[in-house]
């Protein structure tokens, strides 16, 4: 007798279903379907060398054996990770619910309500505290964060210096990144201690840590003062649970505030995910990179949520780019902005006060015990001096199973944090040697660092403080919000298929949430062996020769990949390659992260087929032959299409010096038939939230490793804890990036196992195709390739529908919400169409609920089209349409209100209800408004 097989569970269609696609494909098996679709240049006809698969149950059980390998200790290492106590409440209904963990980012707001509102609460959570006008939505860590920072600030300033001052309190992994980022960009990072050491005379920008990697609490404002007088802006990177105590940046008139929100109850997780934080002051708010959201009103005229000034997102913008953020850090964010809903100003400020209780009772223990504690001000940290024996305080410590920082030969620090107990406290003091008897210690704050403003004043932060309270809070924007557990979300490009629960169960075992990304290597062993095996298997299935998970997004994968490109460039003496080929149809984050490294974009045109142009691909490279750096494309194509010219693209490039990146989004279109390191490139990303299951988070958690040929091996990002000396600048602010959630790609790759997955790759195929076949008599297929197939997703022509009647590809997106649908991928990567990407997960049923749905959609737009309903009244212009306006006495439309709210086929006890009607983008940003709104708001 076979095991169940995890793959039948993870592939939507079973055998009958399969058959019937292929039918209608005309295809006899998938194998057929594959040969003929892929190019036989690219094809790799072998079986991945991978594991046999195990069933749900054998991979939990050798899950639970790697956690065993890893040792909780008490972190008490501070720079940036700190314990949290994750509220249960919290943690189940929105770590652990797929209802917020699978939703997709929210461009489309009508069904994203409820994250949407989590994350102004983020938003306003995050100004408040700083003192600053607005925040974003998320970053993607701290120092990535203050990176973005530094080149705003280099944006913003008047000061024509290169120069950004670093105090040398700043966090290490923090100097490290910005170290990395700067260079490229012509930007020299100067470390200057400024407790004792002077401004320089001219520099743009100023990065101060509040409070300081040693703990120091500093009046930053002299120095603020002083950098304005030059013409710099100032960052400060703030702790937010210090805030709530001490006096906010905005008060001495910062900038910027740049940060990370993780120990608002999101667990440390070896370095992440947690969501950074970005704030600016009024003014700088437009030059804010990533996501924002922001007020605005629907069609009836009521207060509504969507993400503010669209056409300013960084990756639209290409080549125009300052910054390549996309996938941010929305599902933990969503859990930070609501560990302050349900503490609220009260409960942080007790937190803040008891932390800092414990600290200032740590520094008398010690004191007491005749240890020496730096001086001055202090929130959570205490530096301790111990003249050549800290090492040995360190191992003490870490022999009672605490984890202290070590500073450097004389010096320890410990941080304190809301898990911190007496009990933690006396083993710290044994460690120094000292067994102290000391009462209660308070000692205020002095007046000029003491918080002296309100925070967290919308009653939001007020009114969910019970349990009940809370867990109907979250109950009640789940319920606005469509994720993947109502339906399919065919979005092409972003692979929107099933997280499965025991992919996702390991994430919040203690053993791989509690750790700091700096713990020694013997307490992180088994992280170490689950990553490496990883990185292998990633390696077997794409073929390169190396990989680093390092990078937290796609879009930190490209960057990775295209400075290891120029150092590789560098390294040979070709320090004049600095073109990178980038077609016109490619994702906007690879322009963005081209001029991050450094690179002049050079756009390649498609032919009419959407294939690269490869007479103009020869023109560019001929044109640009000695400075050429890279390509980047995407494979298959942006346009969902197997371009056969890739692997002479490839030689080309090649011939010219050189190299090639292959942007890895489109990965689940290749698994286990074709593989980029052999076909070719030499570099590559992935999205691990695409293609191997970390589920999008309504907008991240993501990660982007980066996979690289052995002669780009050298050249993978550092490690920035600054323990191990690298050569390659690290590209985020913990060695192994979003550490805590890469179970989830183990658990898949374990359990799908070399024919699970060339099996899923193929119905992926499959179910394109058969979308294609079914919708093309109704909506033009925009492109195809070999046999006329497409590849994983298939691109829908409106435009010639949309010019006849009048009827927009937004109309169509959102009436699709009327039958029960996210819509596809909007306008990418052609205006004016949609882009379906049906994913393996889908069975036959929901595939052709879909196509029904679209069907029927194309039907009303024939009615538009015969002028039985007029082009501005009619279900798809007044689309989506709210149980509120169905259910109004007053009913002015010419279709019958059923036809609005259960068009054909809906089923009427399952029926999804947006809780908006259509948002009108336009407004928020003309009026524009990202924090919470004043109840009145939604009165009457
Ligand atoms: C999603 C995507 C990216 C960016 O990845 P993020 O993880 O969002 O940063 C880049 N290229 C393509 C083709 C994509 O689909």
């Amino acid at each position: 007798m076979t095991a169940e097989q995890f793959a039948d569970r993870h592939i939507g269609p079973g055998p009958d279903d399969e058959r019937r696609m292929l039918d209608v494909v005309g295809h006899g098996s998938i194998d057929e379907l594959m040969d003929a679709a892929i190019p036989e240049v690219i094809r790799w006809h072998g079986t991945l060398d991978l594991p046999a698969p195990a069933t749900e149950r054998e991979a939990i059980a050798e899950l639970r054996a790697v956690a065993a390998r890893n040792t909780v200790a008490v972190s008490m290492i501070g720079l940036g990770y700190h314990g949290t106590h994750t509220p249960a409440v919290i943690r189940r209904n929105v770590l652990e619910n797929p209802a917020w963990y699978t939703a997709y980012t929210p461009y489309q707001p009508e069904i994203s309500q409820g994250r949407l509102e989590a994350l102004l609460n983020f938003q306003t959570m995050v100004t408040d505290l700083t003192g600053l006008a607005t925040a974003n939505a998320s970053m993607l860590d701290e120092a990535t964060a203050a990176a973005e920072a530094m080149t705003l600030a280099r944006r913003a300033s008047k000061s024509r210096s290169t120069v950004y001052v670093v105090d040398a309190d700043a966090l290490p992994q923090t100097v490290a990144v910005l170290a990395g980022r700067a260079e490229p960009l012509g930007i020299e990072v100067r470390v200057v201690d400024l407790a004792v050491e002077e401004l320089p005379a001219e520099f743009f920008g100023l990065h101060l840590q509040y409070p300081g990697a040693s703990g120091a609490v500093r009046d930053h404002a002299p120095l603020v003062d002083a950098a304005h007088a030059v013409g710099a802006l100032v960052t400060v990177a703030a702790d937010l649970l210090a805030l709530t105590v001490l006096r906010a940046p905005g008060r001495i008139g910062v900038d910027i505030a740049a940060g990370t929100t993780q120990r608002f109850g999101v667990p440390m997780g070896f370095g992440g995910p947690h969501a950074g934080y970005l704030a600016v002051r009024a003014g700088l708010e437009r030059m804010l990179p990533g996501r924002l959201v922001g007020v605005s009103r629907d069609a009836a005229g009521e207060p509504a949520y969507r993400l503010a000034l669209q056409t300013r997102e960084q990756h639209i913008r290409r080549e125009k780019a300052t910054s390549n953020i996309c996938t941010a850090q929305v599902l933990l964010a969503v859990m930070a902005g609501m560990y302050a809903v349900y503490h609220g100003p009260d409960g942080l400020r007790r937190i803040a006060d008891r932390t800092r209780s414990m600290a200032l009772w740590l520094a008398a223990g010690l004191r007491a015990g005749g240890v020496e504690v730096v001086d001055g001000v202090f929130f959570d940290t205490v530096t301790a001096v111990v003249p050549g024996g800290a090492a040995r305080v360190v191992a003490a410590a870490r022999e009672r199973g605490v984890n202290l920082r070590l500073v450097d030969a004389d010096r320890v620090g410990v941080s304190c944090d809301e898990t911190t107990t007496g009990a933690h406290l006396a083993l710290v003091w044994e460690a120094f040697g000292v067994d102290p008897v000391v009462g209660d210690v308070e000692e205020a704050l002095p007046a000029g660092l003491a918080r002296d403003t309100d925070f967290l004043t919308h009653p939001v932060f007020r009114s969910h403080h019970s349990e009940t309270a809370m867990l109907r809070y979250l109950r009640r924007l789940a319920d606005f919000d469509y994720a993947l557990d109502r339906g399919m979300i065919p979005l092409g490009s972003c692979t929107m298929k099933l997280n499965a629960t025991t992919e996702m169960e390991p994430v919040t075992w203690p053993e791989f949430a509690h750790l700091h990304p700096f713990a020694p290597d013997e307490q992180t062993a088994g992280y170490r062996e689950l990553i490496g095996q990883l990185e292998g298997w990633l390696a077997e299935v794409t073929g390169y020769d190396a990989v680093s998970v390092q990078p937290n997004a796609g879009s930190q994968g490209e960057l990775a990949g295209l400075l290891a490109i120029r150092a590789y460039h560098r390294d040979r003496g070709d320090t004049h390659r600095d073109v990178c080929l980038i077609p016109s149809s490619a994702h906007g984050t690879n322009a963005a992260s081209a001029v991050m490294a450094g690179m002049r974009v050079v756009v390649v045109a498609c032919d009419a087929d959407g294939n690269v142009d490869l007479v103009d691909l020869d023109a560019k490279i001929d044109k640009h032959r000695g400075a050429l750096a890279a390509i980047m494309v995407t494979y298959p194509s942006t346009h969902g299409v197997y371009e056969t010219g890739i692997a002479s693209l490839c030689a080309k490039v090649h011939d010219a010096g050189g190299q090639v990146y292959v942007d890895g989004a489109n990965l689940n279109a290749l698994v286990g038939f074709a593989k980029p390191g052999r076909f070719g490139a030499d570099v590559s990303h992935l999205n691990l939230h695409k293609t191997f299951c970390i589920p999008h988070g309504g907008g991240g958690p993501g990660v982007g490793p980066v996979a690289v040929r052995s002669h780009l091996a050298a050249y993978l990002p550092g490690d920035p804890s600054g323990a191990r000396v690298q050569g390659a600048p690290a590209i985020s602010a913990a060695r192994y990036g979003s550490a805590g959630i890469l179970p989830i790609p183990w658990a898949y790759l374990r359990m799908m196992g070399a024919a699970g997955l060339a099996r899923a790759t193929g119905v992926a195929v499959l179910a394109a195709n058969y979308v294609a076949v079914r919708l093309r008599e109704h909506f033009p297929v925009l492109y195809a390739g070999n046999k006329g197939l497409v590849a994983h997703e298939c691109i829908l022509d409106l435009r010639p529908l949309s010019k006849a009647t009048g009827v927009s590809v937004d109309d169509v997106a959102k009436r699709l919400i009327d039958y029960g649908f996210h819509a596809p991928t909007m306008s990418f990567p052609v205006a004016g169409t949609l882009m379906v990407e049906p994913t393996e997960s889908e069975d036959l049923a929901e595939l052709d609920r879909f196509c029904d749905a679209m069907i029927a959609i194309r039907a009303e737009i024939d009615q538009v089209a015969s002028g039985q309903w007029p082009a501005g009244d009619n279900p798809l212009a007044n689309a989506p349409h709210t149980a509120a306006m169905v259910s109004a006495d007053e009913w002015p439309h010419p279709y019958p209100r059923s036809v609005g709210a259960y068009p054909g086929g809906v089923d009427r006890a399952g029926k999804y209800w947006p809780p908006v009607r259509r948002v009108d983008g336009a407004y928020g940003d003309r009026n524009l408004m990202c924090s919470c709104p004043a109840p009145e708001a939604f009165e009457g």
